[in-house]
């Protein structure tokens, strides 16, 4: 029996953390439910998750569909596109049967990525060997939240993409309600004997989901995920960790109307499991943002204190307790006196 391979690399950057987490842990269970109803699928398909972060990982191992399981994923500090491109290179090598003069191979992969922001890794190197050696032998479609990617990188690695509009549920329910039909379409072309040339579904109107004109060249190249501001905290009373993260915005000053600046609103503070997280994350990779440009203070997700984001002399966030004047580092355990200051302050941001 040839096997109809289909292969996720899902972004689970720091931006991510959140409701975006929990509709993306939602929509493939609903793919996965989609799926297992349909007779075709159900006797073609095999699938495995890949979550990448600053590094990649499986996350659900390459299973034909009837014994798959949605799995659940966890956060990690980075966009390394390449690494994620480099893994799933591995995997296709490892799982899917390359036709020989004797024997047909599977059928041509179907991958479908997701990304939330420009790449953070150094990609060139990786992308060159995906476009000589995988590219044509894979269906392969990028989706990306919003304007995150340039065309350039997107028409590189994919045959289409797609943009997922706004940032909310129903577009993220579209987006999985797509990837399921492509699935099925692609599944029936194959039980009749054809590869899955356009095999993908079309795109409904209206359903927050637009086609990405690949062929149109653009010039977007930003090292940091601009989009959100995400910065890490340790409770000091749990010495667990948070993640807080901050929406890009403007800001206009009644007397000057005509005059606006960028500034990071606060989404929300939420608990990591940071073993999860270091083992996602880039070593050592981190940039300043300036407290001066975030709006918004967080309560801590853990002990409820209203204000988690002091900023302790180690460089590290913690929540403060403001009942008492002396507070304890949640990261390096150093005890001092602190006062709500007005003066800005550089603050450690992470990368995804
Ligand atoms: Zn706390
Ligand atoms: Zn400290």
């Amino acid at each position: 029996m040839r096997k109809l391979p289909v292969f996720f690399l899902i972004d689970v950057s720091e931006s991510m953390v959140g409701e975006p987490l929990q509709w993306v842990k939602k929509g493939m269970e609903h793919l996965i439910r989609g799926l297992k109803k349909n007779p075709y699928a159900l006797e073609t398909v095999w699938i495995e998750i890949i979550s990448f972060a600053g590094k990649a990982k499986v996350i659900e191992p390459y299973e034909e569909l009837p014994l798959f399981y949605p799995p659940d994923f966890s956060i990690g500090g980075g966009t390394a596109l390449g690494r994620g491109l480099s893994f799933l290179m591995g995997e296709i090598d490892k799982h899917v049967k390359r036709s020989s003069i004797n024997s047909k191979g599977d059928w041509k992969p179907l991958v479908f990525i997701f990304t939330d922001g420009q790449p953070t890794d150094n990609y060139e190197a990786v992308l060159s060997n995906w476009e000589k050696s995988h590219k044509s032998k894979c269906q392969t479609l990028i989706a990306t939240l919003g304007d995150c990617c340039s065309t350039n990188l997107l028409n590189r690695i994919a045959n289409e993409a797609l943009k997922i509009e706004d940032c909310d549920e129903d577009s993220f329910d579209s987006y999985f309600k797509w990837m399921t039909d492509s699935i099925v379409k692609s599944s029936v072309q194959v039980s009749e004997g054809i590869e899955a040339k356009n095999g993908l579904a079309e795109i409904e109107k209206n359903d927050g989901l637009s086609k990405i004109d690949l062929n149109k060249p653009d010039h977007s190249n930003l090292a940091v995920d601009d989009n959100y501001t995400v910065l890490i905290g340790a409770c000091q009373k749990t010495q667990e960790k948070y993640l807080i993260k901050y929406q890009k915005g403007v800001a206009y000053d009644p007397a000057n109307p005509d005059d606006f600046e960028k500034v990071y609103r606060l989404n929300g503070a939420y608990r990591i499991d940071y073993k999860a997280y270091k083992e996602m994350s880039e070593d050592g990779a981190h940039c300043q943002v300036d407290s001066r440009y975030l709006r918004g203070v967080p309560a801590c997700p853990y002990c409820g204190s209203q204000h988690a984001v002091a900023v302790c002399q180690c460089g590290g966030i913690f929540c403060i307790d403001t009942s008492k004047q002396e507070q304890t580092c949640g990261w390096c355990g150093e005890t001092g006196y602190y006062g709500v200051s007005d003066e800005s302050f550089s603050i450690d941001r992470r990368l995804g």
